[in-house]
């Protein structure tokens, strides 16, 4: 237990006294209630989540989390067993105990992955047919467009030979599958290159819940900010800007929450956000390729050149506007 104003470690959240009457902890620290959200109801909790506020993180990540994993036995150590029908049943206890353990966790998880895999589809479509009917002489690209090499210049038939546009002729259950993977793929390398950075290159370490789970359990929380579009169904909100306007915003949840949390500097966040980046985008596509080039190596090495092209036109596009 943490109190969520100071982040020092406390006994107790509470006292319960004989006639049911509850008394919060004040940290002996700061002079601060230790955790006021114990009394405050899941909705307010939520919204103080949206708002960004240092205490409701603190208290699901710090907290709630330890007072809920508590409640589960440990982990069996598998090394200590004598014979196979030991370490067995000491193998099928832990992966239950994992399965009941991170129950919520991995729903929530569900829930969260189903609205990106549809949330990807719908971006890349529309950013696909954009593209596709873009031509050479949108805006400012005309006059500023002559001054750069032939690569920079916007070229549509080259969408025609992309990994996106072979997807694009399979049925829809496959599609699915496609946008299923790759945002798995994309999800599981975020969790686990922030997890690396932060614990052991930092050094980050957290002294009572597993460091592990509260990196997890921070980045799902500040992943959260991508429902914000369900809140706005009224709202056309699967169009290309207000998409790229929930990325940024979900991204500076990220960075701001794993701040809250972890207590380390904004640059040192900052510079683990753009490196997990950075090995996001050059690893997710690159590992799908391989799979729907069937693992033909002259077509893997044509949709990598063909990628690389449009990498180019789209910079060349940014730096003209
Ligand atoms: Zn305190």
């Amino acid at each position: 237990m943490i109190c969520i104003t100071c982040m020092r470690p406390v006994d107790s959240l509470y006292t319960v006294y004989s006639n049911d009457h509850i008394q919060l902890t004040d940290c002996p620290y700061c002079q601060e209630t230790v955790d006021k959200y114990v009394e405050i109801d899941n909705v307010l909790l939520f919204i103080d989540l949206l708002l960004l506020k240092a205490g409701a993180y603190r208290h699901l990540v710090f907290n709630a989390l330890e007072l809920h994993l508590s409640k589960y036995p440990k982990r069996k150590a598998l090394n200590d067993c004598q014979c196979l029908r030991d370490y067995t049943q000491a193998l099928l206890f832990n992966v239950k105990n994992w399965f009941c353990k991170y129950d919520r966790l991995n729903r929530l998880w569900l829930l969260l992955l189903s609205f990106e895999i549809y949330l990807t589809w719908v971006t890349e479509e529309s950013k696909y047919i954009y593209y596709l009917n873009r031509n050479n002489n949108d805006g400012k690209l005309i006059m500023l467009s002559k001054k750069l090499p032939e690569s920079f210049k916007w070229d549509s038939a080259i969408m025609r030979n992309t990994i996106t546009s072979k997807v694009f002729t399979w049925s829809p259950p496959i599609q699915y599958l496609y946008f299923a993977s790759y945002c798995i793929l994309d999800v599981s390398l975020f969790h686990t290159f922030t997890q690396y950075f932060i614990l052991k290159k930092l050094h980050w370490k957290h002294y009572s819940v597993s460091s592990k789970d509260v990196i997890s359990y921070t980045i799902l929380l500040s992943y959260g900010a991508k429902i914000f579009p369900i809140l706005m169904l009224i709202w056309p909100y699967d169009t290309l800007i207000s998409m790229s306007i929930i990325k940024w915003v979900a991204n500076l949840y990220i960075i701001e929450s794993l701040k809250i949390v972890t207590n380390l500097s904004y640059w040192n966040i900052i510079k683990i956000f753009i490196s997990v980046s950075l090995l996001r985008y050059f690893m997710v596509k690159p590992i799908l390729i391989v799979f729907v080039a069937k693992f033909n190596f002259s077509v893997i090495k044509n949709l990598i050149h063909q990628e690389f092209i449009l990498l180019l036109q789209k910079s060349g596009t940014y730096l003209l506007l």
